[in-house]
């Protein structure tokens, strides 16, 4: 087995498309040897030798010997000797993943010197002092990655001399200074560890060869490959390069450069140089880099090599590259160049802007901005340039940064709001009743919840910053103070919460405002012409359809009247109307209500002109309606007249221990029918209506939560009825579907059955996932996040479809409908119908649309575009 890949003078054995095997790093450097740009030479270790070694901490076979050849080359090469003490090779040693780690792995420079070496270096650069500065930097690298001694130690050792001698900088030391300095890290070395520091050279090698392997598994790369969803089992490559130095004088120097700007995506040359320094020295911030510009200036005609080595790289690999290199003695040498990391800002002006140059086609361009980072683009921010600390950190479940004064009601929401003030809601949850207050917030934020609880998707449905199951904040609401650990937060106290990544933050720290730029919106629409799914929004109000519209919904996949019921006094006649005993009294109260319905349904018709509407019958668990208090109890008795204990009884009777799975969705229309004809009836005139008025509707009445065909059949023969009565009564004809929510394992098992009375299914995930799993969506936000880090569910099912199990019922419902009937409309209005992976897999199944809140619009057209490209 090959595990050894060699390069230099101006050929590699590997080039950039062996990433897998020679890492990212190493898959660079051999291709831009090949490329005929600077490079020193060096060969690469694979990431195969890495796994092998892994196993029973041995190298696989003939990996040392074929190191070794590597090593030879490399000297005849370089025309220098490893361990020679007259013209010494030094290598560096370095990782190099698949993808990059910034800095969890491991590192050593000017590997080979030992107290011989280090004088033939002296003499071969002429320079003692930089051959001992080497030295001394090497031991304290080595000794700290390899040997474990603490980075500090060393540092306390160069502190004293400075000290002594009364010097500033670490420049003003001299060689003798430094060779000094050599002896006593060399005594500190022996006294840390009980060996003397490894004078074999070859040693060395193997040494560090050894440490960045077993870095793969040290618990920062574990960490940040679980973050980032790496694989355990890619292992590491390791690069062993010829040192060149960036430290041997005024002519020398060391930088990193993006060939664009990687924040704002603008088409210019952007990064900072040292003079005289080795790498770490830039990383390491003990001295002040320049911008990459000044080096016009100071090295013209290494500037305009640069110049040359970045066109061209980013002409070769066609994207932003991010570089290293060094110059030693005017002499430019390229370390490193990968794609570099990004904004979502500049990930889609510099798509764009490839396009245009024609560097790109289109669907490559499309496939350059990732969806999961555009939401960035479609909330305010925290100011990147801001710095601060959080007291606490919950789910981060609706994006954006929002800053206001702390409040802990609903109610006091709304009066602050109303005073002109910007504020917090921080409840322990919210429930339907707090609306007016979430929709008055400038963010919200709960101690408890999970990603789809109520304040997570309605905040995510009005695109307002939330962030819930913050456990470690703990709620007085009667002294109206929350506390973290010792950290007491008083209402009217200001904070800022980031929904983006669920922090929280005492006082005020500066946002910036969403640009929604004209670059964004045309690489949206190049999306629209691969895609194949349709995306739609959940709305339920005339406003959020217009935004919906705004950010390109092609129409309405869900709207829940049941939140229509909750604004203003309307909930007095909702309660009338559950309380009710009597149908007749019931109709009385319904009656109170459908005006307004009405009036919504004509307000989302007209915003979604020429699109279809699908809108959901009464869903909810009746006890989200039911008054609680006295107070609202008496509220309901002054304006139905039904005497307070009789409304109180009738409210304990309909107490039930486990609503989500009690009297709600369709059981609701089959027992009142009166409930749902009415809002049949509302939905029908208000389309009659508008369409009288020119507007295009296309109306699609959906029955939630059946699980059984039966219920739909019933409820259907009442839709069709009142429609059709309503359509003679205004003497026009609409096109009208009849469908329902696949919501329960049964509906799904079932489709072909259901699909005989319904002419469009609409996945309902967030119950799906519900009643699948056996997980209450409410109530496992409290131990979910538990199982996600054991890794048990790679992700909250809640956020992202679990495909294994929920998509089999998805697939089973669209196979099993579409036996029975064709052209079934299939679409899916659950939480996932915005989450990319989700998105891919209902592409995959062959979904008509998906339907998410209107925020995720944009991200679901770009996910739904990368799905069919
Ligand atoms: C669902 O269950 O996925 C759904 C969209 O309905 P709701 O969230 O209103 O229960
Ligand atoms: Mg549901």
């Amino acid at each position: 087995v090959k595990y050894v890949y060699f390069f230099g003078n101006g050929k590699a054995e590997g080039d950039g498309s062996d990433k897998n095997l020679l890492g990212g790093k190493g898959a660079g450097l051999a291709e831009m040897t090949n490329l005929g740009i600077p490079v020193p030479p060096g060969f690469t270790i694979t990431t195969e030798a890495c796994i092998a070694y892994q196993k029973n901490k041995t190298y696989p076979e003939g990996m040392w010997e074929q190191t070794l050849e590597a090593l030879k080359k490399l000297e005849e090469t370089t025309k220098k000797k490893f361990g020679s003490n007259e013209n010494p090779l030094l290598v560096s040693v370095r990782s190099g993943a698949r993808v990059s780690m910034p800095g969890m792995m491991d590192t050593i420079l000017n590997l080979g010197l030992n107290d011989e070496t280090v004088k033939g270096l002296a003499t071969s650069s002429n320079n003692e002092r930089f051959a001992y500065d080497s030295y001394r930097r090497f031991i304290q690298m080595f000794s700290n990655v390899v040997l474990g001694v603490e980075h500090s130690k060393f540092e306390k050792l160069i502190s004293e001399v400075k000290k002594g001698k009364g010097y500033s900088l670490d420049t003003d030391l001299t060689a003798e200074d430094w060779k000094g300095l050599v002896e006593k890290f060399k005594a500190l070395v022996l006294n840390e560890t009980g060996k003397p520091f490894p004078q074999d050279v070859m040693e060395q090698l193997k040494l560090a060869i050894n440490a960045v392997f077993d870095s793969w598994d040290n618990q920062r790369a574990k960490t940040y490959r679980k973050i980032n969803k790496i694989p355990d089992d890619w292992g590491t490559a390791v690069n062993v390069v010829a040192m060149v130095f960036g430290n041997m004088g005024n002519d020398s120097g060391t930088g990193v450069a993006f060939t664009r700007n990687p924040s704002t995506g603008e088409k210019e040359f952007f990064g900072e140089f040292l003079i005289n320094a080795q790498g770490e020295d830039v990383v390491a911030g003990i001295r002040t880099p320049e911008p990459i510009a000044r080096l016009k200036d100071e090295m013209p005609g290494v500037f305009a090599q640069l110049e040359e080595v970045y066109k061209k790289l980013e002409s070769h690999y066609k994207d932003m590259q991010d570089i290293e290199f060094t110059v030693e003695k005017g002499v430019l040498y390229m370390l490193q160049t990968r794609s570099g990391k990004r904004t979502a800002r500049a990930a889609v002006k510099i798509a764009y802007d490839m396009y245009k140059e024609g560097l790109i086609d289109k669907k490559t361009a499309v496939l350059r901005v990732a969806p999961e980072q555009v939401d960035q683009l479609l909330h305010p921010m925290i100011d990147p340039k801001e710095k601060y600390t959080s007291i606490a950190k919950g789910l981060p479940a609706s994006p954006g940064a929002a800053v206001g004064r702390v409040v802990f009601t609903a109610d006091d929401a709304e009066s602050w709001a109303a005073k002109g003030e910007k504020v917090i809601l921080v409840r322990d949850e919210t429930s339907p009743e707090d609306i007016g207050g979430m929709h008055a917030a400038e963010g919200i934020l709960t101690a408890t919840g999970g990603m789809t609880s109520h304040a997570a998707v309605v905040a995510r449905g009005m695109g307002k910053c939330c962030i819930v199951g913050c456990g470690a904040i703990h709620i007085d609401e009667e002294e109206k103070v929350f506390t973290v650990g010792n950290i007491t937060v008083k209402e009217g106290d200001y904070i800022t919460i980031n929904g983006s990544t669920g922090e929280v933050i005492l006082g005020k720290v500066k946002l910036v405002e969403p640009e929604l730029s004209g670059e964004f919106a045309e690489i949206l629409s190049w999306a629209d012409e691969f895609r194949k799914l349709g995306v739609r929004t959940n709305s339920d109000t005339p406003h959020d359809s217009k935004v919906a519209r705004e950010f390109g919904a092609e129409g309405i996949g869900l709207c829940r009247t049941e939140h229509m019921f909750f604004e203003g006094d309307r909930i007095d006649a909702v309660r009338e109307m559950i309380l009710a005993n009597t149908e007749e009294e019931r109709r009385k109260a319904l009656a109170k209500v459908k005006p307004y319905q009405k009036e919504d349904f004509k307000g989302i018709f007209k915003a979604m002109d020429g699109f279809p509407v699908t809108i959901r019958l009464l869903d909810p668990p009746l006890h989200e309606f039911i008054p609680h208090t006295d107070e609202d109890i008496q509220k309901v008795a002054n304006a139905s007249g039904i005497p307070f204990d009789v409304l109180k009884k009738k409210r304990d009777e309909l107490h039930e221990f486990n609503p989500m799975l009690g009297h709600r969705g369709c059981r609701l229309g089959i027992t009142f029918p009166e409930i749902y004809e009415m809002q049949v009836y509302a939905i029908m005139e208000a389309a009659c209506e508008v369409a009288k008025e020119g507007v295009k509707v296309y109306p699609e009445i959906m029955i939630p939560l059946v699980g059984h065909y039966k219920e739909l059949e019933m409820l259907r023969e009442m839709t069709v009825r009142v429609a059709d009565e309503v359509m003679k009564q205004y003497g026009i004809t609409l096109k009208y579907l009849v469908g329902t929510m696949i919501e329960l394992p049964r509906a799904a098992l079932t489709a072909d059955e259901i699909a005989q009375y319904a002419e469009f299914f609409s996945f309902g995930t967030n119950d799906l996932t519900q009643t699948t799993l056996g997980l209450s969506r409410d109530d496992s936000g409290k131990f979910l996040p538990f199982y996600v880090e054991k890794g048990i569910y790679k992700e909250d099912p809640f956020v992202s479809l679990d495909v294994n199990g929920v998509g089999q019922l998805v697939e089973m419902g669209v196979t099993k409908g579409r036996k029975t009937r064709p052209d079934l409309k299939t679409g899916i209005c659950g939480e996932h119908g915005g989450d990319p992976a989700s998105i891919f897999f209902c592409h995959k199944v062959g979904l008509n649309y998906v339907s998410c809140s209107p925020y995720r619009v944009p991200v679901a057209r770009l996910a739904a575009a990368h799905a069919a490209l």
